[in-house]
């Protein structure tokens, strides 16, 4: 039975796994029940939230240090491929391992054998069983029969994934006049946070004018994490109390971010499951009352997703897109796995582009997605893109 056939016929031998509720970082919250429990509106939220978090530990562990995650910075200048190539590693080191070790005899026979196993390698990447099939098939009708190279495999692989991955240019959608709303959403630990002090070092290195708005009002420290952020970065940053309506943190914020001319106004939101309806209509609520105070806006939502989930990202994307008109998608820690190719599976199963890639913890550590140069970069060690820097 070839490789493919394991997956055509037997799919309940590999049941869906049950979704993990990403960390969420030094996140206190209702399991110790430690929350402050505020108005009513909010009594609702939290009863949303107790309803979905694990059940209280019998003895309530003593509560961790509310420290901010906010990653040192080392100084570093990387160029937009060079950093592609860092986030990157670890995909590509299994990735062309693997493939070497198909050529080690030289040349080699393209027959079913060899199709299988090649197939198998890239289903590792997590690109997905149908994208990998796709390049298969590329492989089979170029050379089947016969006896070939790895610059050939991984030419016609190369070609492949460029076009499954394909999107227009997809820069951020800037207002034609006056300030630029930039909405973040996500699950828990995703990454959005350190996501929006990476997109206002970028704005800021532009020159531009950055008003940051807390909007992240339930977990513990995600305030102070951002302001750290806003601090060092040079942003201004509109705050409010943990509990209260991250709606209302979200009108102020834009509401200053137009006062002061800001040019790019970028407002976080708590972490929520696509599941919990209650906080899904929330983030609803907060892109109604941005709309309302600036026309048109937010001009982006951006959905930033973890690539160490895999293939979830892809239940969360298609469901955050329902509740609230997501414009693309962030994948942050790309670095921090080996099966980078989900960005394949993301792009083919959802209907966003990806804008941005997260490639580390500091704020530099962010690039625009270009499909070309991701792909250059995943078989970087068999094949050195010419004139990459
Ligand atoms: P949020 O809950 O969605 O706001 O997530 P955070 O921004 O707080 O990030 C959660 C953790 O992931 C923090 O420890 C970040 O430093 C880390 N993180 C975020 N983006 C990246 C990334 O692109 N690469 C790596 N390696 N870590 C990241
Ligand atoms: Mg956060």
């Amino acid at each position: 039975m070839g490789f493919l056939d394991r997956f055509k016929k037997k799919p309940e031998a590999t049941p869906p796994q049950p979704e993990p509720t990403p960390p969420a970082p030094d996140a206190q919250g209702p399991t110790t029940g430690t929350v402050r429990i505020g108005p009513k509106e909010q009594t609702v939220l939290m009863a949303d939230r107790l309803a979905t978090a694990a059940p209280p530990a019998k003895s309530p562990p003593p509560p961790a240090p509310a420290e901010p995650e906010v990653a040192d910075e080392p100084p570093k200048k990387a160029g937009f491929f060079a950093k592609i190539r860092a986030g990157l590693k670890k995909t590509t080191r299994i990735l062309n391992t693997d493939i070497r070790d198909l050529f080690k005899s030289e040349g080699r026979l393209v027959d079913d054998a060899f199709l299988d196993e090649l197939l198998e390698i890239l289903i590792k990447t997590d690109m997905g069983v149908a994208s990998a099939q796709q390049a298969i098939d590329e492989v089979r009708s170029e050379f089947r029969g016969r006896v070939v190279h790895m610059e050939d495999v991984v030419g016609s692989l190369k070609r492949k994934l460029k076009e499954l991955l394909k999107q227009p240019e997809q820069p951020i959608r800037f207002a034609d006049t006056g300030t630029t709303v930039v909405m973040v959403a996500g699950v828990n630990g995703a990454g959005k946070t350190t996501s929006i002090a990476k997109l206002a070092r970028t704005f800021i290195a532009q020159g531009k004018k950055v008003v940051l708005g807390a909007g992240d009002t339930f977990r513990a420290g995600a305030v102070k994490q951002l302001t750290i952020w806003a601090e060092r970065l040079g942003a201004e940053i509109v705050t409010g109390e943990e509990g209260s309506d991250p709606a209302s943190v979200a009108h102020r914020a834009v509401t200053r971010a137009v006062e002061v001319g800001a040019d790019i106004c970028i407002v976080d939101t708590a972490g929520r499951l696509q599941t919990q309806q209650n906080l899904m209509k929330e983030l609803t609520k907060i892109h109604t009352v941005i709309g309302k105070k600036v026309p048109g806006a937010p001009h982006e939502v951006l959905l930033v997703l973890d690539a160490t989930t895999g293939q979830n990202g892809i239940s969360q994307a298609k469901s955050f897109s329902e509740a609230v008109k997501c414009s693309g998608i962030v994948l942050a820690k790309i670095d921090g796995t080996a099966k980078g190719g989900v960005i394949v599976a993301i792009r083919q199963q959802v209907g966003l582009p990806v804008k941005y890639l997260g490639v580390g913890e500091s704020a530099d550590d962010m690039t625009l997605f270009n499909p070309d140069q991701f792909v250059e970069a995943m078989f970087e060690d068999l094949m050195p893109a010419a004139g990459a820097t």
